[in-house]
């Protein structure tokens, strides 16, 4: 059996990653804001902690992921504001992309999606401890800041310098933004500004207002996960002064360590800058469907190069992985469907144990996918010519056949790409769920109607709206 050994920023050494209730791993992911689409540099953090995930589950440890949605921040409110709906309903079409994303990308499905909006209360209250242990005061606006002088321990995970910071010698700059106390103490509850924020506020003991988005994360990763967790990720961009931060709230509160390990995966580039919302080089999900680009392929892409080295994207990128992805649904397809571990006692049998051994012991050191697909495609080349020799017997071909499908638990680019929905079809289904939540049953129904005269057939299920191609469907609600 493998342990994984996963770099750690925090101790900046690879560390075996287990559970440390000796049940699951329990791991914390920051997911997105629901302001806009996801980038495919946004995917291509969560596709690293898809590998992360899917390499502990090959190796037969259980884990309980948490990936939260910030629902609730400046763009959000702007983006509600701006569109004059309620920020729910704002927010609630975002949502439902970044799910149908994941699901295209055949992203693992994590055990818990909290929203902030759900969990005010308990974040009050984690404000409300704070300020009683003395690592937050209120602002004379009704803000609540955390006292970055009173975390003796802040900057042990960026490494960085924070001594300016910390002291706050430079605190008390006249102004609105820099009355606090230090110039680096972080806002945990923002006082509410009519202006800025329109009809959104939460009545809290400091005043109307909202949390901070440093201060979600260690409240729902407190809440569903316990005060010490095993693993926190993101991207590298998270590390300072989110992640810090995290830790200087949830370490202020519990006492105890926040979590025992961090990765962190480095940026996708485009013209080798980070690609951004901001700097407007970015492609979302649907930009490369509408390209006819398979999922299959950005899937690969974006997976098959370490999660620590940073990735310029690339058209020509794209379709090497395309290439791939095809090389290997080639081998499956020659391949029976069902499949043995049983090791034939023949050359064949022991050169394929060999690969597979090369692909596991890879993903274990720190999920050098690199070398795991190295193995891979040798162990390819050796099956296709094996296949061509005729001389293969069904044990070998079983065996080599469950090489592949483990590479494939990983990798997961063999079964077919679905094809995209017409974007007419998509409108449709954002109506329809619009009439259900208003319960406007024959609306609904009617539009079901419609869709289907498309060639696609609607199905209601506790996840929402299940749409296939050409299949018969019940009529029923
Ligand atoms: P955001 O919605 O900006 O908070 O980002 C959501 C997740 O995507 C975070 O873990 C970020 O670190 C990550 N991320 C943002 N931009 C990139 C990028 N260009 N490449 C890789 N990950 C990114
Ligand atoms: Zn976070």
């Amino acid at each position: 059996m493998y342990t994984l050994q996963l770099y750690d920023t925090l101790s900046r050494k690879e560390q075996p990653l287990l559970p440390s209730d000796g049940k699951s791993i329990r791991m914390y992911t920051c997911g997105p804001t629901v302001y806009d689409f996801a980038h495919i540099g946004n995917f291509r953090t969560y596709l690293f902690e898809d590998l992360l995930r899917r390499t502990l589950e090959l190796f037969g440890s259980s884990v309980c992921q948490v990936l939260n949605l910030t629902d609730v921040d400046d763009k959000t409110i702007r983006g509600a504001l701006q569109r004059g709906v309620p920020l729910e309903v704002y927010t609630t079409e975002y949502k439902k992309a970044f799910f149908d994303d994941l699901r295209t990308l055949r992203i693992e499905q994590a055990e818990y999606y909290p929203e902030a909006t759900a969990y005010i209360a308990d974040m009050i209250e984690m404000v409300r401890l704070l300020i009683e242990k003395r690592h937050a005061y209120v602002h004379s606006d009704g803000s609540v800041y955390f006292s970055l002088k009173t975390a003796i321990e802040y900057g042990k995970l960026s490494h960085l310098d924070l001594e300016t910071l910390k002291s706050g010698a430079s605190g008390r700059i006249s102004g609105d933004e820099y009355e606090k106390e230090g110039v680096g103490d972080f806002v945990l509850w923002k006082a509410y500004e009519p202006g800025r924020d329109g009809p959104v506020y939460w009545e809290s003991p400091w005043g109307k207002g909202r949390p901070g988005w440093h201060l979600e994360c260690s409240v729902m990763a407190k809440k569903l996960l316990g005060d010490t967790i095993d693993l926190h990720a993101g991207g590298v961009d998270l590390i300072f002064p989110h992640h810090e931060n995290e830790i200087a709230q949830s370490e202020g509160c519990t006492e105890k360590p926040f979590s025992l390990h961090w990765a962190h995966a480095e940026h996708l580039l485009v013209d080798h800058k980070k690609m951004s919302k901001s700097l407007g080089n970015f492609y979302t999900l649907r930009d490369l469907l509408s390209k006819q680009y398979p999922p299959s392929a950005i899937r690969y892409f974006l997976l098959s190069t370490h999660y620590r080295t940073q990735l310029n994207f690339t058209f020509q990128g794209l379709d090497a992985a395309w290439t791939s992805v095809k090389r290997i649904r080639d081998v499956a397809a020659r391949l029976p469907h069902e499949s043995s571990q049983q090791q034939p006692p023949t050359p064949f049998g022991t050169a394929i144990a060999e690969f597979h051994s090369l692909f596991c012991a890879a993903l274990a050191r720190d999920l050098n996918i690199s070398e795991a697909l190295c193995a891979l495609f040798e162990g390819i080349r050796l099956i296709n010519h094996h296949l061509d020799s005729g001389m293969v017997s069904s044990a070998e071909q079983l065996f080599a056949a469950y090489f592949i499908q483990t590479a494939d638990r990983i990798l997961d680019v063999i079964r077919p790409d679905e094809e995209a929905i017409p974007e007419e079809v998509a409108a449709l289904l954002q109506e329809r769920l619009a009439a259900r939540k208003n319960k406007e049953w024959a609306r609904s129904d009617g539009l079901r109607a419609k869709i289907k005269t498309l060639g696609y057939c609607v199905e209601d299920t506790p996840e929402g709206q299940k749409v296939t191609k050409g299949v018969p469907c019940q009529e029923a609600k």
